[in-house]
């Protein structure tokens, strides 16, 4: 496995779960009275917002663990880690 599909495994995970924690949000918001409840409301922000919050912090680049989540879920990731240089296609 090459650190890019590490990387993308862990980002395609955790903007699923942010995508699917979103849509019930979007779902309960119009279609339901369950919002009116602030605790489902902020199971549902928690939800959505955790996924965010481990793709800033928590995808690290495996040689020199800088935080690399928010740069490859831009419109042209990198192909090497911006801080250390190990290029995203070398094994891990
Ligand atoms: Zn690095």
């Amino acid at each position: 496995m090459t650190i890019r599909e590490h990387l993308r495994t862990r980002l395609n995970g955790a903007r699923a779960l942010a995508f699917v924690a979103w849509s019930v949000i979007a779902v309960a918001t119009f279609a339901t009275d369950h919002m009116q409840d602030r605790t489902i409301r902020l199971t549902l922000f928690a939800c959505f917002g955790a996924p965010v919050l481990y793709i800033l912090f928590f995808i690290r680049c495996p040689r020199c663990k800088a935080s690399v989540g928010q740069a490859l879920g831009g419109r042209h990731p990198p192909d090497a880690c911006p801080r250390c240089g190990v290029h995203f296609d070398e094994r891990l």
